[in-house]
């Protein structure tokens, strides 16, 4: 299975008509590598009998999160819809592993945003050549959607910082070196750089889930943990501002995952469709088959659109705060939409195999984290009405 298809190179050139020969190659030599090397270990990390960790730091090698970032720190320097095309085939290789990915990614952009020139000349180059791991930590076991009531508290004493409190479902704690963690000071919610060994920084056990079982979720906590003052990332009392502004690239991200996953469903059903024999002939012949079929190819098609939408607006300095959570409230319904039916098509099969309702699995996580559909539909619209003034 060719995972960077003809269709993502066509996209390529109508997004990037003269640079579109050089994208290509870098998604084209990553999705071979994606093909031969994490694909096939997809079913083992959802069944926990395969590490992410080994096939991410060599996917990490293949320059995978190098794309987005400035040439200055050791970047491809490339546009951001490359990147987000990039989390889209390792959407289709590995569910799991693109949302480590991406987070990991989501802390780099911030760090490239907000930190001082310092934090990013120390910690930009390890973390975006994955030489070291990162991990984003704002979501409460008592606060999510609404994260500006975030009870983390971190008290200046003495030229450092000691917070207290704890987050919750955080992805790649315990295995990160970097954590970009959210604290209240007494300016409001503050933005700080707290590294693996930090004194007082302890996880809870790995939360067991219903999906994205490849990628490590669990509990950060702090107790008395020290940060030096230098780790503070921008200015005190703006932490809610930053994590709203990383959380608007990395939503195009998730959408571009969702449509990745939603492709590898597809890819199935379209398969068994012929294959799988009813009534004399091959199921892809009734009508209703074809239904689901055609109405997949559409949403992943619009999805991709999309988020390749929200990119471009992006690259070109725009606001796409809302055209982002468009973008994710569409691809990560879509997909659970497209992998419910790839599910249908199966029959009996598609409930009892693993590596098909393992897609359906993944994708459920999306119309949660990183911004609920509800929470983004109220954003959309909070945007729409103020443009439309
Ligand atoms: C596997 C996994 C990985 C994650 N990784 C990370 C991570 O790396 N870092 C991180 O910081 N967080 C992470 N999260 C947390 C995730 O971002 C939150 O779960 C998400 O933001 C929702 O917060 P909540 O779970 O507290 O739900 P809540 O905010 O309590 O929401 C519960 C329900 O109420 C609805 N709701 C809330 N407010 C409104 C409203 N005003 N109007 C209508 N409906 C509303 C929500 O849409 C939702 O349906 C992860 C979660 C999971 C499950």
């Amino acid at each position: 299975m060719a995972i960077y298809t003809a269709e993502h190179k066509q996209l390529m050139q109508m997004f990037h008509p003269t640079k579109h020969q050089e994208y290509s190659e870098v998604l084209s030599s990553l999705g071979s590598f994606m093909e031969k090397e994490i694909l096939p270990l997809s079913p083992k990390l959802d069944a926990g009998e395969a590490s992410l960790a080994g096939p991410r730091s060599a996917l990490f090698g293949q320059g995978m999160s190098l794309i987005p970032f400035p040439t200055k720190y050791g970047g491809l320097g490339l546009p951001f819809s490359v990147y987000a095309t990039a989390v889209e085939l390792l959407g289709t290789a590995d569910a799991s592993m693109a949302l480590s990915v991406e987070i990991h990614n989501a802390v780099a952009e911030g760090l490239l945003k907000f930190g001082t020139e310092a934090q990013r000349e120390r910690h930009l180059a390890p973390i975006i050549s994955g030489r070291k791991l990162a991990s984003f930590a704002l979501t409460e076991p008592a606060s999510g959607s609404d994260a500006g009531t975030m009870a983390t508290s971190a008290e200046k004493r003495a030229g450092e910082y000691s917070i207290n409190g704890s987050k919750m479902f955080i992805t790649n704690a315990g295995e990160a070196d970097i954590y970009l963690v959210f604290a209240k000071t007494s300016k409001g919610p503050s933005c700080f750089l707290l590294e693996s060994s930090s004194p007082g920084l302890k996880f809870g056990a790995e939360l067991k889930k219903l999906g994205m079982r490849g990628s490590k979720t669990r509990e950060v906590i702090f107790s008395d943990c020290r940060v030096p003052e230098g780790n503070l990332v921008g200015e005190e009392g703006r932490g809610a501002d930053y994590a709203k502004e990383i959380l608007h690239g990395a939503r195009i991200v998730v959408a571009a995952l969702n449509v990745g996953i939603s492709q590898l469903a597809y890819g199935k059903a379209l398969a068994y469709a012929r294959q799988r024999r009813a009534f004399g002939r091959p199921i892809a012949d009734f009508q209703l088959v074809r239904e689901k079929l055609a109405d997949t190819k559409i949403g992943i098609n619009a999805g991709r659109l999309l988020y390749l939408y929200a990119s471009r607006i992006k690259e070109m300095g725009g606001d796409y705060a809302s055209e982002a959570s468009q973008a994710k409230v569409y691809a990560t319904e879509m997909s659970l939409k497209a992998c419910d039916d790839a599910i249908q098509i199966h029959g009996g099969y598609g409930y009892t195999t693993d590596d098909l309702h393992r897609h359906w699995r993944d994708a459920r996580l999306l119309t949660i984290g990183e911004g609920t559909s509800e929470v983004l539909r109220m954003l959309i619209s909070r945007r729409e009405l103020a443009r439309s003034q």
